[in-house]
């Protein structure tokens, strides 16, 4: 008999954990069919309302649900890897709590992997329902990363897909701090399906991204899978080399040959502040890889539990 594992990240979701164990019931009776049980695995990112609560109680009348409850909330990345360390299944699928990641997508997704794909992952086509700013900066990033990273990056790519274990396996074996699971999935490779959906609202709470967090997490994607920023802070130190060199002979020239007398003050001002400016740019940019290379020299662990259920 074969196995699959359901995996839930969940962080102050109280309103969402039933609804969405009623809906996975009722769109996972085809794997009956295929002799294939579930299990179920919610995992508690240091909720602080009353989420474990809710899963505890489920989980009483029904054993095939499983719950991990962090110490605190560590993320969204530590709990999907939470997940996948503790899934014991041939399949591993993860899912939002939400429902905007709609569970009838499960039955097609196994007739992929019954042809031969070692993962069926979804994208989004839409981003209806969603702010524009959010939308708009959304797809500069996937469009930066496709220029920057060797890695693949599919635009409104989720974290919802499906895996066979040997995939599961190749994921775990990348215990990395810094973890951008989206980069993961593509860096790993493997024979992927991509089936495509509009966009679904969220069933009740409401999102748990504000819109800086996004944006340190997609710094976060950049430095993990990509090294052309380092590049450029150097590129921009030969040019501006090279510049400063024509300069000086274009100065000494006009001293020498025309006797202009040496002059610029206010020229001279905002050449030093353009160039100050762009220094500290790019010791940012150096910070930002060291932060990282800091984080991940400590090993420290990426989630602590609590409660195991
Ligand atoms: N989530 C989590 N930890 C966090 C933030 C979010 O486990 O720190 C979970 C959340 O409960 C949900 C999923 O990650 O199941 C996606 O979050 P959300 O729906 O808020 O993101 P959005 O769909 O708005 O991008
Ligand atoms: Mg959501």
């Amino acid at each position: 008999m074969e196995l699959l594992s359901v995996i839930v990240p969940c962080f102050n979701e109280e309103a969402s954990v039933s609804l969405f164990y009623e809906e996975l019931d009722r769109q996972t009776q085809f794997l009956k069919d295929r002799d294939c049980t579930l299990e179920l695995i919610y995992v508690d990112d240091g909720s602080r309302d009353k989420t474990a609560e809710n899963v505890r109680k489920l989980a009483e009348s029904d054993d095939r649900i499983r719950m991990v409850s962090f110490s605190r909330n560590f993320g969204k990345e530590a709990a999907m890897f939470a997940g996948l360390e503790k899934a014991k299944g041939d399949y591993v699928v993860i899912m939002d709590c939400d429902l905007q990641d709609p569970p009838e997508l499960l039955e097609e997704m196994f007739k992929y992997i019954d042809e031969g794909y070692d993962s069926v992952a979804t994208r989004r086509v839409t981003r209806k329902g969603e702010p524009p700013i959010r939308s708009f900066f959304a797809r500069c990033f996937y469009r930066l990363m496709k220029k920057i990273s060797s890695t693949e990056f599919v635009d409104g790519a989720r974290d919802y897909r499906l895996m066979t274990r040997q995939m599961v396996n190749a994921i775990l074996s990348m215990p990395e701090y810094n973890r951008f699971t989206k980069g993961i999935f593509g860096w790993v490779g493997f024979k992927t399906k991509w089936l495509e959906y509009e966009n679904v609202q969220r069933v009740a709470g409401e999102t748990k991204w504000s819109f800086w967090k996004l944006v340190s997490y997609s710094i976060e994607g950049i430095v993990a899978f990509s090294t052309k920023p380092l590049m450029i802070a150097s590129a921009m130190g030969v040019f501006f080399c090279l510049l400063a060199f024509v300069m000086i002979i274009f100065t000494i020239v006009r001293k020498l040959v025309f006797g202009d007398p040496v002059s610029g003050w206010p020229s001279l001002v905002c050449i030093i502040l353009l160039v100050s400016g762009i220094q500290f740019f790019c010791t940012g940019v150096l910070g930002q890889y060291l932060a990282k290379t800091y984080m991940e020299v400590k090993r420290r662990p990426l989630y602590v539990i609590k409660e195991e259920i």
